[in-house]
């Protein structure tokens, strides 16, 4: 069941989502060599307690396994999504896929995006730059009256079109009271097909393309995807409210944006 939100609701929305935003700033702030994705993780989670949210991805159930077991995933090179933060410290060359999700004042945030470490090859920048710009495309594709295919469509068209795998497993999805809500929302799909997007629908759209082949696995812990063939993912997402009939972006990058560009 689709729930559509009010003026007031989406308000709360963007608060949400304005808090993901400035706690991944914070995160990227502190992103080089030597720094360890726990660190970054306990940094978050203090920050968002601090301005009274709840991390929401600390104790999400895993039908598989256990409870995720920190407030961000932070999946590196090869981890597509759901990894762990543990101590082992990021490399010059590296990306770090830094995904947070909050709750507050009854609300979600939920928002992704794929730092650089230092220096990164010129394919791994590519990746990058492509997948961002389909996260756009999808994200200029949520007009009132247009269908949720047509989101899929706009991403996949551009990562195939750039020779990029879209995976298929794991998808975007309606947001709200709960942090996964209908409908989802895939990264592929057929122009004109799947539920019709209204007014006050929220939706977080999250590509996550892969440089080689979309086959993934999961790790033994249940939770860290990786590709099959070891290549890099990266993975950017937005949380947006379908708004007087075209889409708002209610979480934002411009101040990871300023801060990346410091490099
Ligand atoms: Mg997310
Ligand atoms: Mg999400």
């Amino acid at each position: 069941m689709i729930f559509l939100k009010t003026e007031d609701e989406i308000g709360l929305m963007r608060s949400a989502n304005q808090l993901v935003s400035k706690t991944l700033t914070e995160v990227g702030k502190l992103i080089k060599p030597g720094v360890t994705t726990k660190h970054l993780d306990r940094l978050a989670e203090e920050f968002i307690r601090d301005h009274k949210a709840i991390p929401t991805f600390l104790g999400y159930p895993n039908p598989y396994g256990s409870d995720f077991p920190a407030s961000l995933c932070t999946s590196v090179n090869d981890v597509v999504v759901h990894g762990i933060p543990n101590d082992i410290p990021l490399v010059d060359g590296d990306i770090v896929s830094v995904d947070c999700g909050v709750l507050l004042e009854g609300f979600n945030g939920d928002s992704c995006y794929t730092f650089r470490v230092g220096e990164v090859s010129d394919e791994v920048n590519e990746l990058l730059r492509i997948t961002k710009e389909s996260l756009y495309k999808g994200i200029d594709a949520s007009y009132a009256g247009k269908r949720i295919g047509d989101i899929g469509a706009a991403i996949q068209n551009h990562c195939e079109q750039h020779g990029f795998g879209v995976v298929r497993e794991f998808v975007g999805h309606g947001i709200g009271k709960d942090m996964h809500e209908d409908p989802q929302v895939p990264n592929y799909g057929k122009l004109g097909s799947g539920k019709q997007i209204k007014n006050g629908l929220c939706i977080a759209i999250e590509p996550m393309i892969v440089q080689g082949s979309r086959e993934i696995w999961m790790m033994p812990d249940k939770w860290t995807i990786k590709t099959r063939d070891g290549k890099c993912a990266a993975h950017y997402e937005h949380t947006i409210a379908i708004h007087h009939g075209k889409p708002e972006i209610l979480s934002s990058f411009e101040e990871i944006e300023k801060i990346e560009n410091q490099y």
